[in-house]
């Protein structure tokens, strides 16, 4: 019998096993084979992410964080509107290279007597009174007492037979691209590019991440598209987009290691019940206009563990009412940043005529309006974000507002009056 049993070894099953084995009896399993290989991804770790894996992780191991972050660029076709940190002061965070963050999780999680199972699917739970019990392809079972769904967006029918709601999921792709680090350099002067152009995707946007040898590139939101549309559709715009040839030129990159994959937001209305948590994207606690993923991963680990470290000592049996508090923290400490992205959602990822236009505009505010570009700046170094400053959005979608030609901002005021109280 295991004390805690973590089924999905992306960043919030891997982060909560480093923390949670320090005190309980942990199973930690995988389906993929990470034996081979963890699969490559460069990804945006911003500031704000630091308070919930600071003592895991060296925020200065450069295997894991090869650079920091100090620019973004908000782009456009026809603006860059470039956020540079040191505008303001420290990094907005670091690149992350996430195989070698999770490697060292995983890594950290066995140093502490955990037990960790790869190329292991889990495919059947069955609830007992006073204990899970878990049964994976080859027909083994294992037992635990409480029970953490890590999963991702590849386990909504193990969340559904326990009774648990799915997120809203979309498609993303992406690719990396390889060169020298001067030639990288060269093409891309910034970490971090997020380009809105509804012709690519109507829900999210195209991105480049940079790390030291090799660039990430993909976009993300598609919906009802098969696999092969989307990958000669990112095919076509590495090839023929204009505004982004000077990132791509002579870099190296091959098709046929494009990865398509689910990406899930809109977080559940529940994220525990008796002996069972779920957490990260699995919930849906994705932000939904940048599709953060990373930041609650580490956050949903680090409140879970604090929520049931205290049970173990005094022998609970993690009732629903007990775990209760797990969800209540989260929403607490997540969900007034969330509000944000739920605004801009709501403004841009749809198929109305005025996405383009806006785009363009918000693009031209950061380039021009300095307390824009602070209040982002602010947002991305904020170490508790349950204290995000929500009228400082407000203070950038007014700016937007203003900038809209007369017409559209009789057309388009209901919808901003919305977005505001969002
Ligand atoms: C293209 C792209 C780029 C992104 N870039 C960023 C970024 O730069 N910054 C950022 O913050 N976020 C980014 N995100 C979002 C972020 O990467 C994800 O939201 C986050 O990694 C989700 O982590 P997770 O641990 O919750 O789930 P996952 O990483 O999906 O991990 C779930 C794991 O569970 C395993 N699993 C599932 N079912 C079973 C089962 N039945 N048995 C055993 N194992 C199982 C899966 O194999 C998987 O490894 C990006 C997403 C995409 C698609």
């Amino acid at each position: 019998m295991y004390d805690v049993i973590i089924i999905g070894s992306g960043i919030s099953g891997a982060t909560f096993a480093s923390k949670i084995s320090k005190h309980a009896k942990t199973l930690l399993i995988e389906a993929q084979d990470y034996q081979k290989e963890i699969p490559l991804r460069t990804n945006i770790f911003p500031e704000h992410n630091k308070p919930f894996i600071k003592e895991e992780i060296d925020w200065d191991d450069k295997t894991i964080f090869p650079s920091t972050h100090t620019k973004s660029n908000y782009m456009s076709d026809e603006y860059n509107g470039i956020l540079d940190s040191t505008e303001f002061g420290i990094p907005l965070g670091n690149v992350s290279y996430t195989e070698n963050l999770i490697r060292k999780l995983i890594d950290l999680f066995e140093q502490q007597s955990g037990s960790f199972k790869s190329s292991e699917k889990i495919s059947k739970i069955n609830r007992h009174n006073d204990y899970l019990e878990l049964i994976n392809n080859k027909g083994e079972s294992y037992s635990t007492k409480l029970l953490v769904l890590a999963t991702g967006s590849r386990g909504f029918e193990l969340q559904r037979s326990l009774g648990f709601g799915v997120p809203d999921s979309y498609t993303g792709v992406y690719l990396h691209l390889f060169g020298e680090e001067d030639k990288i350099n060269e093409n891309l002067d910034v970490n971090y590019t997020f380009l809105i152009n509804p012709k690519i995707s109507q829900n999210g946007p195209f991105f480049f991440n940079k790390g030291v040898e090799r660039v990430s590139a993909g976009y993300l939101g598609e919906k009802g598209q098969s696999k092969e549309e989307i990958i000669s559709k990112l095919e076509r715009i590495l090839k023929n987009y204009k505004p982004i040839q000077p990132i791509v030129n002579g870099l190296s990159y091959n098709l046929s290691n494009v990865v398509v994959g689910e990406i899930s937001k809109h977080p559940i209305k529940k994220f525990s019940s008796d002996r069972v948590l779920v957490l990260g994207e699995a919930a849906g606690i994705v932000t939904s206009f940048f599709y953060e993923g990373l930041l609650p991963g580490v956050a949903c680990a680090d409140i879970a563990s604090n929520t049931v470290k205290p049970l173990f000592e005094k022998g609970s049996s993690f009732s629903g009412a007990e775990l209760l508090k797990y969800d209540q923290e989260v929403k607490r400490v997540l969900f007034t940043y969330f509000k944000n992205g739920d605004a801009l959602e709501y403004l841009l990822y749809n198929d109305g005529s005025y996405v383009k236009t806006l785009w363009r505009l918000y693009t031209k505010l950061l380039m021009e309006n300095r307390t824009c570009r602070k209040y982002i700046y602010e947002a991305y170094i904020n170490h508790d974000l349950s204290k995000h400053i929500t009228s400082n959005d407000r203070y950038v979608g007014e700016k937007l507002f203003g900038m809209l030609p007369a017409l559209s901002k009789i057309t388009l005021s209901p919808r901003f009056f919305r977005a505001m109280l969002m």
